[in-house]
């Protein structure tokens, strides 16, 4: 892949383009803490930055834009019920690749499972999960402990993100996502097989 600065500033202009200035500014700092992480635990730092980047592509699109994507592409007519905490990494993927021309498969994947997470992650899914989280502009409750906890162990700090997601979802009643419950089932209750 070649990554040069004149393709990060192309990708950043077209980045800003698509959201509000404060959602811009989380953007560069989970680019911020991705490179971090890559640099930890040994992971490509062009394609955490390129993912980190694009996460949030399409999270300021509509819900009648996502709708319309979900019939277009002809996902399952059940994430029709679903909302933009959802779509917006899943369909935004689509819509990077279409987009924005990012064809890598496992940037790709990255941003379709920042929200949710999975069972199964790779390095740099993991990566841009736990940096959308950890990112410097961040004051969510725990978050100092979520960043202690990252820079010794990633797949712990997979699970204290998990877990705390999970208990903030139920607080406000909000519904869970299977894959959420998959994410919690691995990482969190450590089960071995679902
Ligand atoms: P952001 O896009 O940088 O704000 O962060 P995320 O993409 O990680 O999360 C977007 C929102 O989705 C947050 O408010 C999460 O709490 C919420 N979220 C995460 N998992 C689920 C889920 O399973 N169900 C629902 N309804 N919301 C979720
Ligand atoms: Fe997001
Ligand atoms: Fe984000």
């Amino acid at each position: 892949m070649h990554y040069s600065e004149e393709t990060r500033a192309t990708l950043l202009e077209k980045i800003q383009a698509a959201m509000s200035e404060k959602r811009f500014q989380h953007v560069l700092g989970v680019e911020k803490a991705a490179l971090f992480l890559a640099e930890t635990y040994g992971a490509s730092k062009e394609k955490a930055s390129v993912a980190a980047l694009t996460h949030d592509y399409a999270k300021e699109r509509s819900d009648e834009e996502f709708k319309q994507t979900i019939r277009d592409y002809g996902y399952d007519s059940d994430l029709l019920h679903w909302n933009n905490a959802i779509w917006h990494g899943l369909l935004g993927a689509e819509l990077v690749k279409q987009e924005l021309g990012i064809t890598d498969e496992s940037i790709l994947q990255a941003i379709r499972l920042h929200t949710t997470g999975a069972a199964q992650m790779t390095l740099l899914d993991k990566i841009i999960y736990v940096a959308d989280y950890i990112e410097p502009g961040r004051d969510i409750p725990g978050v100092e402990k979520a960043r202690a906890i990252a820079r010794e162990d990633l797949d712990e700090a997979v699970a204290y993100e998990t877990k705390h997601t999970l208990a903030h979802l139920i607080d406000i009643e909000a519904p869970v996502y299977p894959k959420t419950i998959e994410t919690y089932n691995r990482w969190v209750a450590k089960k071995e097989e679902i």
